[in-house]
């Protein structure tokens, strides 16, 4: 019989839109208003629970004793991939981390490492998107394409804004929806933003492209910076230092904020477990007495490209595509344990495998709002295993 379910929460980027009223039958979706990108989540909720020892399907505690042992007799283990977890299931993972000694990372890619340095260096003005959606008529996206990667943001968060600017490296598909594209080129950036701030302290009275810009930025009764990923080496981030301070500097004039618009699952509740529970919001070495946290240095990436871990838990493989070359060599020469609920995307045989589905419980939207996502399909079913099962499973057989 068809089930209509009201208002289900998606997952499928960091919008997590809540308005979904979703038809199903027999465990399928026969209609939905969810934009193409959910549809890769929508597979996500329908895994077949194995696991498997060597590539050979085994029982579920045998795997079990198997991840267990090789946890135990580490030297080095890591514990990293926590981007693709329920906020509960991150906690697990830090748990487990903290009882093997590890080396423990919210995801394998450094990529929004600069956002979060940069809110540690100079603070960040920011509001919910709700505020965002209802309030400001300037919204500027810097460095990012959510009609690509965040295919609804538009529609849900633009709704009163009298005006869209695109600044960016080269033209997108968002920015042929913006009134206006102003093309910078990555190490051009820091200069604009200068001058930018300049012209709004009224500093410089520069003819330059800055300086109509700060004036549409000073024009605006409230405005938002909806930033992608600035820069590319992530101990550097100048970029985003900058354009943070821009941000703050604006609220002399008028009110602005701006929001980090994140592509990496549930990285940033990640962030939060980690920084409740060390004091550091990744890459957190649990090795000594104490957490050690060096910027980088105890990244998954940096890691595992050292050659400097012996066995590795990865708790979600969801950008496990996106280590460097010499970090997944490394990789595939140690034992590792993967839990998985893409397991088509593997392209890794590990020595433990579990594939699961989604793993419902909290996650965090791009503006730290935390919702509670359900697997619509399989909730109670007989079916369904979660990484949160077998990360309790470890966690219960550890001594
Ligand atoms: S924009 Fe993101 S959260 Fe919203 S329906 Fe699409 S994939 Fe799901």
């Amino acid at each position: 019989m068809d089930q209509k379910l009201i208002s289900v929460v998606c997952a499928g980027c960091t919008c997590l839109c809540d308005d979904m009223d979703v038809t199903i039958s027999d465990g399928q979706i026969l209609e939905s208003p969810a934009c193409r990108r959910a549809h890769r989540w929508f597979d996500r909720l329908n895994v077949e629970p194995v696991c498997k020892i060597d590539s050979e399907k085994s029982d579920f505690s045998e795997a079990i004793s198997n991840a267990v042992e090789l946890l135990e007799q580490s030297r080095s283990p890591i514990v990293c991939g926590l981007d693709g977890l329920s906020t509960q299931s991150q906690i697990l993972a830090f748990e487990i981390a903290k009882q093997v000694r590890a080396q423990v990372d919210t995801t394998v890619t450094s990529k929004y490492r600069s956002s979060v340095l940069a809110m540690q260096n100079v603070g960040n003005v920011t509001a919910s998107l709700g505020e965002v959606s209802t309030r400001s008529d300037l919204i500027v996206f810097w460095y990012c394409d959510p009609v690509t990667t965040h295919p609804r943001f538009i529609d849900r968060y633009c709704k009163t804004a009298g005006k869209i600017i695109v600044v960016s490296e080269a033209g997108n598909a968002t920015s042929e929806r913006a009134d206006q594209f102003i093309q910078i080129r990555r190490e051009e950036m820091g200069q604009f933003i200068a001058r930018t701030r300049l012209c709004t302290e009224g500093k410089s009275e520069t003819t330059h492209e800055s300086a109509e810009f700060a004036n549409s930025l000073m024009g605006a009764k409230y405005g938002a910076f909806v930033i992608g990923s600035l820069d590319l080496n992530p101990t550097i981030n100048e970029n985003t230092q900058s354009l943070v301070e821009l941000v703050q500097t604006l609220n002399q004039r008028t009110r602005f904020v701006s929001i980090a618009l994140r592509d990496d699952a549930n990285a940033q509740s990640a962030e939060n477990v980690l920084t409740w529970s060390t004091g550091y919001p990744f890459a957190v070495n649990l090795l000594g007495e104490h957490p050690q946290f060096n910027g980088v240095e105890f990244s998954a990436e940096k890691v595992l490209a050292g050659g400097a871990c012996d066995v590795a838990l990865i708790c979600s493989a969801y950008s496990l595509n996106s280590l460097s070359r010499p970090a997944q060599e490394n990789l595939s020469r140690i034992s590792q344990i993967v839990i998985t609920d893409e397991p088509g995307s593997l392209d890794i045989q590990p020595k433990v495998q579990f594939n699961v589905n989604f793993d419902e419980g909290d996650w965090c939207r791009m503006d730290d709002v935390s919702l509670p996502v359900v697997n619509f399909l399989q909730t109670g079913g007989a079916k369904q295993r979660t990484a949160r099962a077998v990360l309790t499973a470890i966690r219960a057989r550890l001594v």
